[in-house]
């Protein structure tokens, strides 16, 4: 073999080495991306500037289960479901309720949590159902389950079979609702008068009214005495039904041998102190 020969060999050696080593590198199949919203203690939030909460331990036991390593993304809560349904992450896990309509775009889990609506109020305030809001300022997190609801008693819905409009509660009463990134961001608007009243799921609602000496949560009830009941899952794209299988298996492990009732407590406590 000539030199020049030997160098072409070496070359070729070289760049099949090279081939090798790239796409070892690139394991994107061994890594689970969480997108959430580490706006809502206990179950996500920052500590350190870094998501934790209970959705991140539910997040890290299916990785673990996976044998891969966690990837968490913080976005805004009402562009996770299109991550997911697009395929750019893998799992939405932020106290996601459980709808029709999401179930439209996405697959859930099993639920892993209950919760209902709570209403963040003033110490001294009257308000006791969610009649009592007519009229007033409500500020609630974009995108919300909370969002949808009252939005939808202020403007009405439609009936699905006959296409009629159904009258809001708060519909004519003047009341408005304004929507924020986060309950957080809600209640600082609270403080200062912007909105008389927050609207959001019960543990953040009595976490942020914790953290005002002069607020209080109570559920959202209706005067005749009904209430909101959600289900939170973890969402996964559609036809993503191995990734979903696995999902199951760790909540079902965790929900039963009460994992998850342990860690809201654990993260009930970090992030209330926080
Ligand atoms: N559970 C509510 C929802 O799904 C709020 C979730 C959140 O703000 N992270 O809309």
């Amino acid at each position: 073999m000539n030199s020049k020969k030997i160098i072409s060999v070496l070359l070729v050696v070289a760049l099949v080495m090279s081939i090798f080593a790239l796409t070892s590198c690139k394991k994107e199949e061994d890594v689970l991306t969480v997108y959430t919203n580490a706006e809502f203690p206990p179950f996500e939030y920052l500590a350190d500037n870094k998501p934790v909460g209970v959705d991140m331990q539910i997040a890290q036991a299916i990785a673990d289960e996976l044998g891969v390593k966690l990837v968490i993304k913080n976005v805004k809560f009402d562009t996770i479901l299109t991550s997911i349904s697009s395929g750019k992450g893998d799992l939405g896990i932020a106290g996601i309720t459980v709808t029709p309509e999401r179930a439209e775009s996405v697959n859930f889990s099993e639920n892993y949590i209950t919760s209902t609506q709570y209403m963040v109020i003033k110490n001294d305030s009257e308000i006791k159902t969610i009649e009592d809001l007519a009229g007033l300022k409500i500020g609630v997190q974009l995108g919300t389950t909370g969002d949808f609801i009252i939005s939808d008693e202020i403007s009405g819905t439609e009936d699905e079979e006959t296409g009629e409009h159904v009258k809001g509660v708060l519909e004519g009463t003047g009341a408005t609702v304004t929507q924020y990134n986060s309950a957080a961001d809600a209640a600082v608007n609270m403080n200062s008068g912007k909105v008389d009243v927050v609207v959001i799921d019960k543990l953040p609602a009595e976490i942020v009214a914790g953290q005002y000496d002069n607020f209080k949560a109570i559920e959202l009830v209706y005067e005749d005495g009904s209430k909101t009941d959600e289900s939170y899952a973890v969402a996964v794209a559609k036809g993503n039904d191995e990734l979903l299988a696995t999902v199951n298996k760790v909540i079902k492990r965790l929900v039963a041998d009460g994992t998850i009732d342990k860690w809201v407590v654990e993260h009930t406590t970090k992030s209330s102190n926080g």
